[in-house]
């Protein structure tokens, strides 16, 4: 297979081959933009790479083929001493992993064509400062040589002639530089920096292959689920040079603000310069506006670019430009990340030019991002000390003790501490502090630093460039206009505003969460409620799947459906049996009579009766699934360690214990080695007698009695943790004939469906016989991932589930994402066998998996009727459903 790609042999939708960079690179060339020729190699040699350990044979051949082709069209040679080709090596993977892996600038470049190129390009200091940037680069990420050796050297260049700039160093210092630069290689790695050009150029590609496992790759990778298996193509690129003097220069820019998704000209750009300097804030960049200014045509011909892509791709672009000596290169583009408020903003500005239509827009934004929506922000009346105010890279608000070091994030994560991480700028390095802290606050560098984009990919609240801190590392201090803070001292940052204040700000709701609240109109002028608006609306027209919550309150109820909820899920009936009402289940555990169980049961079912009646007006007119008493009895008793204390005081004191004794013996007795698998669900309903009638009779009350005021209650009656059919049968005679009872002492219909919950595997593969009982099933995922994988939620994941990831084991934890293989296969196979005995079986899921974006669009496919969630997930499951449905 060909493993070699000219830029015109490909195109935007070759990512898998040629890696995103790539793919973008030759879209751009073959949209007649002025890219620099080049060519990739293909993400398959690095595949075999990283398997074999090898380069794939054929590779060497194909490289030698396209190097001619490039020198050819560039009319210069590798190599060649008077005029030297100089090529990038950049590494690009079909997902942008943002200053994740390796490229290496100017190969090409040695003892000898470095005076070519002084010469050629009359620019001795500009040869020089290539020269020492490729040693520099290829020593760190080809010979694995530490950074510093290089930083260092040039620090103290730069202390020898008093100066802090870069630029300040001429053509002697960085030819002394360079000299310094070939002896720490020697010194490092035994031998001389490699002066053939095409072993420079060999070496950076299969550096560039190899740091697709580097640790902090495969860490990003964990994090945002990127598979680990895809590698990455290797762009080489023919240099252009931003750093030929000031009429060049590099910069970034997007083509609207990726933090609100207003258009406009959003970027930076630096004079002078070749591109890496600018991501990692050693200088500071000018707005890009600014080079209207600095140079007009290259200005005017970047925002024509910009133009064009944008309406090529329908979407927000990112771009990286370089211009030399006032001919603009454009260097790469891609679909930009960006903050989930710029997301809805754009998606439906894009629908309102006519870009692209609502289904497409609904595509374009997630349900993960209106979660974050739905975060508080800071109360905007509270009394706050600020600090500063700089740039909103990232939005939120993150409260948290000052730490500086990504060590101590980490440290202090593990002990539970909110922290909030204050770095001068971020490298790849931050990673594990930039994950644990609550949010980012750096010093240094713009919305494209690294911190902002790392920061937006992950969801984190992140402030940046805040030039009026005096962040000193060591001493664990920040001055900032007369304030000083140290390590500890608790901080709140705003990410959308920039704002830094000391202390811990109060936080108030969200406006999405107004709106979906009803408090809010979305016609109000707030232009992100009326995005989220507009695509939810569309989501809710589109979708198929229903959304109904878990709740088992009023209140709760209430609120889902404000949010969206078309009904009760999952109502748990079990909280109802704690509090004040806990004497009442001990009576009933300890009953020896049928007498004294009954009285128990008596006085439970009012206080039942009011729960039912509360939630039923709630959510008058649409079902609600009720739960009978599901968990193990002795969770209703004091502990058992607690007791035994108590009773063995009593005695020693010469008392009688009494009723602790008793209680004692009845939580020996129902003690279990595994409560998960024992006497729990439908199993207490056939062991104690009339406990599950109780429950019934409460409901069919409630039910009467709002049928009576003119309501319309819609109560479901759900037998938990059913195994066989034989069991569910049992249940539903007991229930049925409760029903049938209520209905007659009332005189009124108070007829309900009966189902079940499938959460066993027997349940699933037997479900055909089940539904010959049951009216409807519910998916309950969270019992039925334990059953299935045989783990114990509670124990499993704080025990080895962290080592699980690690290993890859799951890419995500099944507890929170569907296990589609697995748990998913019987809830496929429990839905399609119930349906060819009930075809009008009604199928739905509840577990935390209802409210999980991709679970939502497994349980889509597979044809149930609906997902219950929390009432806060609510918003996000319509939206999911809805695109699970495009
Ligand atoms: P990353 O993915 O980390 O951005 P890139 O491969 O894009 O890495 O390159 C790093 C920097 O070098 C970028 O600023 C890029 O624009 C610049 N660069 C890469 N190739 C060239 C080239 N051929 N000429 C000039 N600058 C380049
Ligand atoms: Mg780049
Ligand atoms: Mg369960």
């Amino acid at each position: 297979p060909k493993l070699v790609y000219d830029f015109a042999e490909g195109n935007k939708d070759m990512k898998d081959l040629l890696g995103g960079k790539g793919a973008n690179l030759a879209e751009m060339t073959n949209l007649g933009l002025p890219v620099p020729p080049g060519f990739i190699i293909s993400a398959e040699a690095c595949k075999v790479f990283l398997t074999t350990g090898a380069m794939p044979a054929e590779l060497a051949d194909e490289i030698d083929h396209h190097v001619a082709a490039l020198e050819q069209k560039m009319g210069k040679k590798l190599g060649q001493a008077d005029d030297p080709l100089l090529v990038s090596v950049r590494s690009g993977a079909k997902f942008s992993m943002p200053g994740m892996m390796e490229t290496v600038l100017n190969v090409g470049l040695n003892d000898d064509s470095v005076n070519g190129l002084a010469h050629q390009s009359g620019n001795p200091r500009f040869a020089w400062d290539a020269y020492r940037r490729l040693i520099q680069m290829f020593g760190k990420t080809v010979l694995d040589m530490p950074g510093d050796v290089f930083e260092d050297a040039i620090e103290a260049a730069k202390d020898a002639k008093n100066t802090t700039n870069d630029l300040d160093l001429d053509a002697d210092d960085l030819r002394k530089l360079v000299d310094m630069f070939k002896t720490a290689v020697r010194d490092h790695t035994g031998r001389d920096f490699p002066q053939d050009p095409r072993e420079q150029m060999d070496l950076a590609i299969a550096a560039v292959f190899g740091s697709w496992n580097s640790e902090r790759a495969v860490l990003y990778r964990r994090q945002e689920r990127i598979p680990a298996d895809l590698g990455t193509a290797v762009n080489i690129c023919s240099m252009v040079f931003g750093n030929l003097g000031m009429d060049s220069g590099t910069g970034v820019a997007f083509t609207r603000d990726p933090s609100s998704g207003q258009p406009g000209v959003y970027g930076d750009y630096l004079q002078n310069a070749q591109g890496e300097d600018v991501v990692a804030g050693i200088r500071n960049t000018v707005p890009l506006a600014d080079l209207e200014q600095i140079d007009k045509k290259s200005y005017d011909d970047l925002m024509a670019i910009m133009a064009k892509l944008e309406g090529h791709y329908r979407d927000l672009c990112d771009i990286e430009f370089t211009v030399e000596r006032g001919k603009l290169w454009m260097l790469q583009t891609r679909v930009g990340k960006r903050t989930a408020g710029a997301a809805f903003r754009i998606a439906t500005s894009l629908v309102d030019e006519g870009m692209i239509s609502i289904d497409e827009a609904l595509q374009r934004v997630t349900g993960a991002q209106l979660a974050q929506l739905m975060f508080p922000r800071f109360d905007a009346d509270a009394e706050k000390h600020l600090l500063t105010k700089a740039i909103g890279a990232s939005p939120g608000a993150a409260c948290g003790k000052v730490v500086f070091t990504s060590a101590a994030a980490v440290e202090a994560a593990k002990r539970g501490e909110k922290v909030v991480l204050v770095r001068r700028e971020t490298n790849p390095d931050d990673l594990h502090g930039m994950i644990a802290a609550q949010g980012i606050l750096t010093s240094r560098g713009g919305k494209t630093s690294h911190a902002a984009v790392v920061a937006r990919g992950m969801g984190k609240t992140c402030v940046c460039g805040a030039e009026e801190l005096r962040v000193d590392i060591s001493a664990k201090t920040i001055q900032v206009n007369g304030t000083s803070v140290s390590e500890g001292d608790v901080i709140s940052i705003d990410g959308t505003t920039g704002e830094v204040f000391l202390g811990e700000v109060p936080v108030v709701p969200s406006p999405v969460v107004q709106y979906f609240e009803g408090t809010l109109d979305p016609a109000s002028g707030d232009d992100l409620v009326a995005s989220v608006h507009r695509l939810i609306s569309h989501a809710d027209g589109v979708r198929r799947l229903e959304v109904r919550t878990n709740a088992d309150t009023g209140d709760d109820s209430a609120r889902a459906r404000r949010f969206g909820a078309q009904g009760i899920g999952l109502c748990r009936t079990e909280h109802m049996f704690l509090g004040e009402r806990r004497e009442a289940i001990e009576r009933l555990i300890l009953a020896e009579e049928d007498a004294e169980r009954h009285a128990a049961l008596a006085e439970l079912e009012p206080l039942q009766r009011e729960d039912f009646c509360e939630i039923l007006k709630a959510m008058d007119g649409q079902p609600v699934t009720i739960r009978l008493i599901d968990p193990p009895l002795h969770e209703f008793l004091p502990s058992m360690e607690e007791l035994a204390v108590k009773v063995a005081l009593a005695e020693e004191r010469g008392e009688d214990p009494g009723r602790d004794a008793t209680l004692l013996a009845a939580v020996r007795r129902l003690h279990e080695q595994n409560p998960m698998l024992g006497l729990r669900g439908v199993r207490l309903g056939l062991v104690i007698p009339g406990l599950f009638a109780m429950q019934v009779r409460a409901i069919a009350s409630a039910a009467a009695r709002l049928k009576k005021q003119g309501l319309d209650p819609r109560p479901e009656i759900m037998i938990p943790l059913v195994g066989a059919v034989q069991e569910l049968e049992l249940a539903r005679d007991e229930v049925a004939k409760v029903l049938r009872e209520v209905s007659e002492a009332e005189g009124v219909d108070v007829h309900s469906p009966i189902g079940t919950m499938i959460e066993l595997p027997r349940a699933a593969l037997t479900a055909g016989q089940i539904a010959e009982s049951a009216e409807f099933f519910s998916f309950g995922t969270n019992d039925l991932t334990q059953t299935t994988w045989g783990f114990s939620r509670d124990d499993v994941e704080g025990a080895f589930f962290s080592c699980y990831l690690e290993k890859g084991i799951f890419a995500v934890s099944p507890f929170e994402s569907i296990d589609t293989d697995g748990v998913g296969a019987l809830v496929k196979i429990g839905a399609e066998r119930g349906r060819e005995t009930r075809p009008d079986l009604k199928l739905g899921v509840c577990g935390e998996h209802g409210g999980d974006p991709d679970s939502i669009h497994f349980f889509h496919q597979v044809g149930l009727d609906y997902v219950s969630c929390s009432p806060f997930r609510v918003p996000v499951a319509r939206l999911e459903a809805g695109r699970a449905a495009l």
